[in-house]
Order: C-alpha cells, then sequence, then structure tokens
C-alpha cells in the first residue's frame, strides 16, 4: 500500500534498524522502544492486521514466530525470557495497520499490560 509506512520501510524508502529479512518478512529495531530489545517483525506483504489474516497466511504467521525466537535467540533474551505481541485495532493500541509482531525483552515486564 503505497501510504503504509511499514511497505515504505519494507521498499527501502524510509530507513530503519532492520536486523533480518527473506523473502517473507522484515524485522528492524522499533523506533521508540519500549524494552531494551524492542524488534518489529513484518510480513513484505500488506495485511492490515490479524482480522484480515486467511488461510493462505498460516504459514506465514508461524514463520514470524519461528523467526522472533531466533531473533531473541540472537539478540542474548532467549533464556531470561521475552514477549510477542500482536496489538489488533483500537483497544489494543494498534497504531500502524500493517500487522507486525513486537518482540519485547531485556528487562523484567509486568503483566497484563495497562
Ligand atoms: P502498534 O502500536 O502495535 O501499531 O506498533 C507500531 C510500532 O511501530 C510502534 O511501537 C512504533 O514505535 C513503531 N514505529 C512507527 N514508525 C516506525 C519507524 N519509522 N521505524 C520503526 N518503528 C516505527
Amino acid at each position: 500500500m503505497s501510504d503504509c509506512i511499514f511497505c515504505k520501510i519494507i521498499k527501502g524508502d524510509i530507513p530503519s534498524t532492520t536486523v533480518f529479512r527473506d523473502e517473507h518478512l522484515t524485522a528492524f529495531r522499533d523506533i521508540n522502544p519500549a524494552a531494551p530489545t524492542h524488534i518489529l517483525l513484518v510480513p513484505n506483504k500488506h495485511i492490515d492486521s490479524v482480522n484480515a489474516l486467511t488461510g493462505e497466511d498460516e504459514q506465514l504467521v508461524g514463520h514470524l514466530v519461528k523467526v522472533a525466537g531466533q531473533l531473541a535467540a540472537q539478540e542474548g533474551i532467549a533464556e531470561d525470557g521475552y514477549r510477542l505481541i500482536f496489538n489488533t485495532g483500537a483497544h489494543a493500541g494498534q497504531t500502524v495497520l500493517h500487522i507486525h509482531l513486537h518482540l519485547l525483552g531485556g528487562a523484567p515486564m509486568k503483566y497484563p499490560m495497562g
């Protein structure tokens, strides 16, 4: 989508600190980190949110989670623990309408979040 900020990052039109990329997804550091490690894993194809997923996306979602675990290990936070979040819709505070998985870790976190 031409006006989507994450599509622009994936295309390279907006700079980002990319930590991983393959044919299916791009992972980059959140510009406003909420934890010492805060990485966003974003499918290269535009999907608005979890609400817009179809059966065809099942493998893609599994891949996002699998790569998140690998990045957690790479960041050195796998053993202490981390959190994976898909904010979906207004009540969850989704601000970018391109589905993304937050990988957060590097310090103890409270649950539930506010
Ligand atoms: P959400 O609130 O779940 O939609 O998360 C969107 C996230 O994208 C927020 O944590 C923002 O800080 C992050 N974000 C917005 N613009 C950028 C950008 N240009 N580069 C990296 N992260 C961004």
